[in-house]
């Protein structure tokens, strides 16, 4: 405690942060997540910015899978996987997974962060490319920095500059060279076009890795994924993915391929052999909640529908929308002030939204992201769409129609 410059510098650069519009405060809910949440002032919203795509998070039949993993296997293990902390829960969700992506094995983390920080080291090194979409997430971006690879980068979505920079890996003599992708961008709902990535991957004798992040549950005729809305399955080397969003909502992560790929992960992935277990509960609530997406198309249908209803209606309204199919829908206010004004009216109107400016997306391309929940019901829907109209009509930013 004897350097207050320290302390100085850091709150001056807090007080920065918040004067820019940087500062991110929490919201802090009173309430299970779900469709409708309870603000600590005891308001109810509805929440508009969960990544609860199938509804399973606060869901009480993914609670109750919890429950009798908890009682059948307990709390936590204490442990790493490879000393005591590997349970016949954990094989079986393993096993699950790769039944369900349609890949030979998987490997299971704490969290999907965890499973991008930890693939790359151990699999390339100095002679090898990794060759990586712009817009990739941070957990990538983190990743490929661990790892002594080539780094080249692609435009997002660009399959020219892809080719380009898959030329420039193979003049440098890259022995190995890998493509990695979001499957779904997060901040525009985007999808990957792994139907051209997998021919240019074979063009140039490069393997492919996606996050499966924002798709993992509902993306593809059976919900496993990008790579089977895109008619790609069993075509992509490596898959990552997160437990945390669609696939039940608590935390946790995995990456999925060739089976030697996961068995060198578990001899050298750092964040595996270094840090604990996934708790039995989320393995064994994971297990059921790919069960139930795997029997009844039930939550995805609604999810779809949801969206679709959604997209249509909010341009019917005046807004401006980026195009696609995916529950991310970015409304497009352009201007940062005009963003934060509209999710603060959005909040008083009891709607809970995310505003999203420069540096997180290009400047003059601000909103708000809205994602549809397999939870939402078409009145909140309503509910949602009426405050939208109100609030668009007083910033005056409704299109005339
Ligand atoms: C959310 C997200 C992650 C991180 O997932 P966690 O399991 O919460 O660590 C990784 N990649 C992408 C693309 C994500 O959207």
């Amino acid at each position: 405690m004897s350097d207050q410059a320290f302390y100085s510098a850091l709150q001056q650069k807090l007080h920065t942060l918040q004067s820019e519009g940087l500062f991110k405060p929490e919201r802090v809910l009173a309430s299970r997540q779900g469709a409708e949440v309870v603000a600590q002032d005891g308001r109810t919203l509805i929440n508009m910015c969960a990544n609860n795509y199938l509804g399973l998070s606060g869901d009480l039949e993914t609670q109750k899978a919890a429950e009798a993993a908890l009682q059948k296997y307990g709390y936590g293990l204490s442990s790493v996987r490879f000393i005591c902390g590997t349970q016949t829960v954990h094989k079986e969700l393993e096993g699950a997974l790769s039944r369900f992506l349609g890949t030979e094995d998987t490997i299971l983390y704490a969290a999907a962060f965890d499973a991008n920080g930890g693939v790359f080291e151990p699999l390339f090194d100095e002679n090898d490319a990794i060759i990586s979409d712009a817009l990739n997430h941070a957990s990538i971006i983190d990743g490929v920095r661990l790892c002594k690879a080539a780094r080249y980068r692609y435009a997002n979505n660009d399959m020219a500059d892809l080719e380009k920079q898959l030329q420039a890996a193979t003049d440098a003599g890259k022995r190995h060279k890998i493509i990695v992708t979001d499957g779904v961008f997060s901040m525009d709902g985007t999808i990957a076009k792994l139907d051209e990535i997998v021919v240019l991957a074979e063009k140039y004798g490069a393997l492919t890795m996606i996050d499966e992040s924002h798709a993992s549950g509902f993306m593809g005729a059976t919900g496993r994924g990008t790579h089977e809305h895109c008619g790609v399955v069993g075509k992509i080397d490596i898959i990552t993915g997160t437990l945390g969003k669609a696939l039940g909502g608590a935390m946790g992560g995995f990456t999925s391929g060739r089976k030697e790929v996961i068995e060198m992960l578990r001899q050298k992935s750092r964040p595996y052999l270094f840090s604990n277990t996934l708790a039995p509960m989320i393995a064994g609530a994971s297990l059921a909640v790919l069960e139930r997406i795997s029997k009844s198309t039930e939550l995805r249908d609604r999810l779809h529908e949801n969206t679709a209803y959604f997209r249509k209606e909010i341009e019917r309204i005046g807004f401006t929308i980026k195009p696609g199919t995916h529950p991310v829908v970015p409304v497009m206010l352009f201007e940062a002030p005009i963003a934060q004004k509209f999710a603060a009216r959005m909040f008083e109107l009891g709607v809970l939204l995310s505003g999203f400016f420069y540096p997180v997306v290009p400047m003059g391309q601000a909103r708000v992201r809205v994602q549809l929940s397999a939870a939402h019901t078409r009145e909140q829907l309503d509910t949602v769409l009426a405050a939208f109209e109100q609030a668009g009509r007083e910033l005056g930013i409704l299109k005339a129609q």
